[in-house]
């Protein structure tokens, strides 16, 4: 079973790609996806920090009425909100397209929004981008909240009650840790790479893996290539995105281990994973390393599937 935790596909929706068919350019299409084996990914709906609050909302709608468009067009996919409703998707060779939300300020500062984008089927909210908002400070600016702001703090509270997944992705390090100490479920970070390996200030601390671990979450792997080494020269590629994963089962456990792409969100990929349809190389040269079959269906989507059910099951 492969869940991929991020891709940035509904973007592309919104510039016009037709992922019905196997585009020559772009990495995540449903042929492709097909090809690839994949069962389901979160489509990320994704707002550019500099984005008026007013405009951020429509455009997150815009997002969702175009994958809702291209899910009917295509008759075999449809949107997710659980790990049963995936399940039950896979027997009947149905896509599962979960929604994720990629910087909060669609929400702007009302609950009442947030909960309106989980009743359309948002499952997490990546609480920044690469830019402070109204619900916490972000890895790129990190200058506004110290963390979460208040209204942030009220967020995360909403969130757990709602089961819908926090993800610490593009986070600052002060606001991961306001989401470990005040979110009553599982956190998640949905597309991040290891400190230890490189450097680069949205990768998690060798701490912050454990904070992950010890509250039972999630860390899905990303494959930028500027993510993985610290120069990218050469280019990494699929052993890279292993060492990575090796880290990240090492401090974390196997169980809190995943992989969030990013793809159509890079305009690089990896060596060897030019697009999603390229997915199962990965996991053979996962085997070829020592990872048994079992291990690999952890990685490749039971432990995603496993933390959103752990993040329902704390719901009110
Ligand atoms: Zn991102």
């Amino acid at each position: 079973m492969i869940y991929d935790s991020h891709v940035d596909t509904p973007s592309e929706l919104l510039r016009s790609r037709d992922i019905g068919i196997d585009n020559s350019n772009g990495h995540v299409d449903f042929p492709k996806l097909r090809r690839g084996g994949v069962d389901g990914s979160f489509f990320a709906l994704y707002t550019p920090a500099e984005t008026a609050p007013d405009a951020a909302t429509v455009h997150a709608l815009e997002m969702i009425a175009a994958v809702q468009d291209a899910i009917e067009k295509d008759g075999k996919a449809a949107i997710t909100v659980s790990p049963e409703q995936a399940e039950t998707n896979r027997k009947n060779g149905v896509f599962s397209v979960f929604l994720g939300m990629e910087n909060g300020s669609p929400i702007q500062e009302s609950l009442s929004l947030l909960r309106q984008f989980h009743r359309l089927g948002v499952r997490y909210l990546t609480l920044t981008h690469n830019g402070d908002n109204a619900i916490a400070d972000s890895a790129a600016e990190a200058k506004t909240w110290g963390g979460l702001s208040p209204f942030g703090r009220e967020v995360v509270r909403e969130m757990n009650r709602l089961g819908m997944m926090v993800d610490v992705s593009h986070c600052s390090d002060a606001t991961f840790y306001d989401c470990i100490k005040y979110s009553k479920a599982p956190v998640i970070a949905t597309h991040s790479c290891c400190r230890a390996l490189c450097g680069h200030r949205r990768n998690l601390s060798d701490y912050m893996l454990r904070a992950i671990s010890d509250v039972d979450g999630y860390v899905g792997i990303n494959f930028y290539p500027f993510f993985l080494t610290d120069d990218a020269r050469p280019f990494p590629g699929i052993r890279e995105i292993i060492d990575h994963i090796d880290h990240a089962v090492d401090i974390c456990g196997i169980d809190h281990v995943g992989i969030g792409s990013d793809f159509d969100g890079i305009e690089v990929t990896p060596t060897g994973l030019d697009d999603v349809s390229f997915m199962p190389r990965l996991f053979e040269e996962m085997k070829l390393r020592g990872y048994t079959g079992e291990q690999v269906d952890m990685i490749s989507g039971k432990n995603l599937m496993d933390v959103l059910a752990r993040v329902e099951s704390v719901a009110g």
